[in-house]
């Protein structure tokens, strides 16, 4: 019965993570079933140019983990929040970009519910309302 139990669990896990998996677009692009383009792709994160970007510069900085958003991060998501800072800080160091920003949109800002960091610079930021 515990082995069934275990088993039932285990089924019901993979089946959410597929769940996820099939409807998230930063999952399809972070686990490579949408060929992009990386800037940088480390053991937990991905980065890439925005799609509409609305700076000269403007790259998304994703966290290969489904995670939602500033307000479902948990403790053990801990240290792929560092990695997701340090790929910035890479990226700007190879960019030689002097000044930037490092933005999270939430609510009705957020568009893709997979967490996402937008790495801003080089103009004013365009953003709509
Ligand atoms: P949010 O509004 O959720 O903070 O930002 C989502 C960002 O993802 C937007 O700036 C949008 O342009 C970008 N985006 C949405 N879909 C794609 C995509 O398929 N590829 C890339 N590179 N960017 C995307
Ligand atoms: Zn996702």
């Amino acid at each position: 019965m515990l082995k069934k139990t275990k088993w039932l669990i285990k089924e019901a896990k993979l089946r959410a993570g597929y769940m996820v998996y099939k409807d998230c677009i930063f999952c399809k692009i972070a686990g490579g079933e949408i060929k992009s383009d990386f800037l940088a792709n480390t053991a937990n994160v991905v980065a890439l140019f925005d799609i509409n970007p609305v700076a000269n510069v403007h790259i998304l900085i994703v966290p290969k983990k489904h995670i939602e958003s500033v307000s479902t991060i948990k403790l053990t998501d801990g240290a792929d929040l560092v990695e997701m800072f340090d790929v910035a800080d890479k990226i700007a160091k190879e960019k030689k970009l002097s000044e930037y920003r490092l933005s999270f949109n939430a609510g009705r800002f957020q568009h893709v519910a997979h967490l996402h960091m937008h790495l801003l610079a080089g103009s004013k930021i365009q953003w709509g309302k």
